[in-house]
């Protein structure tokens, strides 16, 4: 009999299933609606499955699971879907018959109207009064229906006690809330890791949208700047060798003016070019880039021979990518340490290794990484991985990060070939 419960049990774990497919699959809003229908539909025909798999006694008695999808349709649905659960319930329970219909169904329409008066005030508590909430209201009803069934039954009907009878009385009430507790912990978990992403992503998008302005901001004083240097290097009363330094300014002003093109690049997420790359000749030129910041770290920046290999993608998001990536490794890695960069493929990836002998990570260190505004640097932004990550992703790529504190930290970078 017992196992019946069980059926009960696994069948209303099936739309959560569900839920967590079709929300993790892509997470745009509509899907979000899309699922959430579907989640209340599936649930409501969860309540004819407990229904058709009861513990049954031969008055017409029926124990089963039926509460948990209720309660669900009424407490993540709303009245409508609630009231549609409900009266798939009555109707069904109608049709099965038996002594305990009336009180079935009074309950039935006890524990819609308690679950609606509290769907409102339900949502704005934390996780573990909903959980206390939801153990008092089911423990309440399903314990009230079973008095009222014991004693609608001594008074109508001959009603005989054995020992099943007795175990499925007093373990139902705590079986049906402990169902309940595991279900609405999982959708809770579930909701919870989607507003997560939610919130991530619409921190990207600010951080985007906030970097575009600020660079936007920040080349016009540039220019104004290097069109007076300009004025001074034609002027006579300078020496020439003096303009030296003025030649060095605009310089160092067009340097800084071409990062931030390039970042701004990175904001305009749809301004994409795509490109095959030789991935050899890349790393060598992003090395002599990158060489003068290694050296004043006193850090050996070292390219390691290998084969011509081709990346097909954009030349500035994966410029961009290995650069912040090398220039973490440059930072994190003491005097005196390398920083190793190479390229090989390896099961039709193209993998582009960066490691370096520097510091590294512990484990909840390594799991932030690529959050943004995650740093450990006084001066650091947490951009870097962030923006290496979302245009990794872009191309179809992905970035793995392996690291051993003390000892140093690999960062692979893989592209389809
Ligand atoms: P920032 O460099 O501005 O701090 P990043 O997004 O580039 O931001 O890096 C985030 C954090 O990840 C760093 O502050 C650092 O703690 C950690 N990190 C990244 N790369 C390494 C590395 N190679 N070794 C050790 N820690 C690293
Ligand atoms: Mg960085």
């Amino acid at each position: 009999m017992i196992e019946h419960l069980i059926i009960n049990l696994l069948v209303i774990l099936v739309p959560i299933l569900c839920l967590q497919f079709v929300l993790f699959e892509k997470n745009t809003t509509v899907n979000r609606t899309r699922a959430s229908f579907l989640f209340q539909v599936i649930n409501a025909g969860v309540v004819l499955v407990c229904m058709t798999f009861p513990v049954s006694f031969s008055e017409g008695v029926f124990f089963d699971l039926r509460y948990v999808p209720l309660f669900i349709s009424f407490l993540y649905g709303g009245i409508i879907p609630g009231c549609l659960t409900a009266v798939l319930l009555i109707g069904y329970r109608l049709f099965l018959g038996g002594e305990g219909m009336i009180i079935a169904v009074l309950f039935t329409l006890a524990a819609g109207l308690i679950t609606s008066s509290q769907y409102q005030t339900y949502h704005l508590l934390p996780i573990k009064k909903k959980l206390k909430k939801i153990t008092g209201m089911t423990l309440g009803i399903t314990l009230s229906k079973l008095l009222f069934l014991m004693l609608y039954l001594a008074l109508f009907h001959s009603f005989s006690w054995d020992m099943e009878k007795t175990v499925i009385y007093a373990l139902y009430p705590l079986f049906q809330t402990a169902a309940l507790i595991v279900v609405i912990s999982l959708i809770e978990n579930i909701r919870y890791a989607l507003n997560f992403r939610l919130q991530q992503s619409e921190m990207l998008h600010s951080v985007g949208q906030l970097a575009a302005s600020v660079t936007h901001e920040v080349r016009n004083p540039m220019a104004v700047a290097r069109g007076f240097m300009q004025i001074f290097q034609k002027e006579k009363y300078i020496p020439e060798d003096k303009k030296i330094f003025l030649t060095m300014m605009i310089e160092e002003i067009d340097r800084a003016q071409m990062i931030i093109s390039d970042y701004l690049s990175l904001v305009k997420t749809n301004s994409s070019r795509i490109e095959r790359l030789n991935v050899s000749e890349l790393i060598s030129s992003l090395r002599s880039v990158m060489f003068p910041y290694a050296l004043l770290k006193g850090v050996d920046l070292v390219q390691k021979p290998g084969d011509v290999i081709h990346v097909v993608g954009d030349p500035v998001k994966i410029k961009q990518i290995l650069m912040n990536i090398i220039k973490n490794g440059i930072e994190a890695t003491p005097e005196g340490g390398t920083v190793m960069l190479s390229a090989f493929i390896e099961d039709k990836e193209v993998i582009i290794n960066i490691s370096d002998t520097g510091i590294g990570m512990g484990r909840e260190q390594l799991k932030m990484l690529g959050n943004p505004f995650f740093s450990t640097k006084t001066s650091g932004t947490g951009l870097g991985l962030m923006a290496s990550y979302r245009m990794a992703a872009e191309m179809n790529g992905r970035i793995e990060a392996a690291s051993e504190i003390g000892k140093g930290t690999h960062f692979k970078i893989v592209f389809p070939k």
